[in-house]
């Protein structure tokens, strides 16, 4: 008996279906420029919007974190006790997202575990945008809450669905902030009035909205200026901050309660103080300067306009976040093998991270750019559309 064939058959689906993940070498730090498989290629793919991934500063402060604070965190910090460069962290992104308190986790995705199954459970109702971003998914799931999915940014759909729920015991609003994939922006301020009438708590995942949203990047809350009125926000340390970990931010009370009850933060040991130091770091900066917010929206409307005026499809996108729509996941991922061949590494991404027919090269801009590497970038786009006849 082959106990584990089914592997090997869902791996090669994958292969047919033109899906398998094919995850490239970077052999240097992030950058505009970085070397990949042994070629230097500019890089679309990075979530590191303003380039703080191997910023000097934040590299100095990790380096002196170390030979403060070693190397490890040595177990939870329930158990071996927090050490005090996670109380800054925590208080710095507090005073920056303009909330009470805040409570760093291991990651995003950890913070999503950790808060959404401590806030609902049996006998309550989750509603979930149904393009979320998959920790929010998993957190739901592992809640055992109902998950009732509305339509993509669709309040009249959240209303609807309210109604029909009034004895729910709890009622959960979760939606991404900007929508990972797509680069759009939730209609948060429809949805926190929507929340208010039915009584349900409001949770707004703000991974990509941080460091580029609202006033030098304090993210969606601030963007649209609803302060007070966002019961839990998420966010992560992966992206615009360049380092690692994740955060819940809002109420004291909130991040007390996860404190006892979020079960990543009490079973899973906490990031290492070179993170944290490098993490307070980038906050410092976002919080005393605007410089590089502005220019990824600059570098972006002067790539974004370059592609459409080319005629390409990117969506719906308010964001850095560039989809270039091509549809078939087959012809996306030889586009991007094109790309690369040409020295652009820009990631392909397929279901089941986007519906199927709906694949694209996701291009994410970010403050390091030149406007000559972008344009040089979108030329190659044209040409290589051209070839393909997507254009
Ligand atoms: C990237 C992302 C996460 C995960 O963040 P990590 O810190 O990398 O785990 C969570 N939620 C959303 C919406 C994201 O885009």
């Amino acid at each position: 008996m082959n106990k584990l064939g089914f592997i090997t058959e869902e791996l090669d689906t994958l292969k047919e279906t033109g899906l398998l993940i094919h995850i490239r070498t970077v052999e240097g730090p992030q950058g505009a420029w970085i070397a990949v498989d042994g070629k230097k290629v500019l890089n679309l793919c990075s979530n590191n919007y303003l380039g703080f991934a191997n910023n000097p500063a934040l590299k100095s402060a990790s380096q002196r974190a170390v030979e403060t604070y070693g190397v490890g965190p040595a177990a939870v910090r329930t158990i071996a006790g927090t050490i005090t460069l996670h109380k800054q962290l925590e208080e710095k992104i507090a005073a920056f997202k303009g909330v009470e308190s805040a409570l760093s986790f291991q990651s995003g995705f950890c913070a999503n575990l950790a808060v959404i199954p401590a806030i609902v459970s049996d006998g309550d109702v989750v509603f979930s945008d149904e393009l979320n971003h998959a920790s929010i998914i998993d957190g739901c799931r592992l809640s055992k809450a109902r998950i009732l999915r509305y339509e993509h940014g669709n309040p009249e759909d959240l209303q609807g669905k309210l109604s029909n729920e009034k004895n729910a015991r709890r009622k959960l609003i979760i939606t991404d902030g900007v929508f990972s994939m797509e680069g759009d922006i939730a209609p948060l301020p429809e949805i926190i009035e929507i929340a208010d009438r039915f009584g349900a708590i409001t949770m707004v995942d703000d991974a990509h909205g941080e460091g580029v949203l609202g006033r030098g990047g304090r993210g969606i809350v601030d963007h649209f200026q609803l302060h007070g009125k966002v019961d839990i926000e998420v966010g992560t340390m992966s992206k615009a901050f360049g380092v690692v970990g994740g955060y819940v931010a809002g109420s004291k009370k909130i991040t007390d309660y996860l404190a006892q009850k979020g079960r990543p933060f009490l079973f899973s040991s906490a990031v290492t103080a070179a993170d944290v130091a490098a993490c307070i770091v980038a906050v410092d900066i976002l919080s005393s300067s605007d410089g590089l917010v502005k220019q990824v929206w600059e570098n972006t409307a002067f790539f974004q306009e370059k592609m459409r005026e080319i005629g390409f499809n990117l969506g719906r996108t308010k964001t850095p976040i560039t989809p270039v729509i091509i549809g078939d996941a087959k012809i996306a991922r030889d586009f991007s093998q094109k790309l690369f061949e040409e020295g652009i590494f820009a990631q392909a991404i397929g279901y089941p991270t986007v519906p199927v027919g709906k694949a694209r090269i996701r291009v994410m801009i970010s403050a390091t750019h030149t406007n000559n590497d972008l344009a040089w970038a979108a030329e190659r786009f044209r040409d290589i559309g051209k070839s393909f006849h997507i254009l």
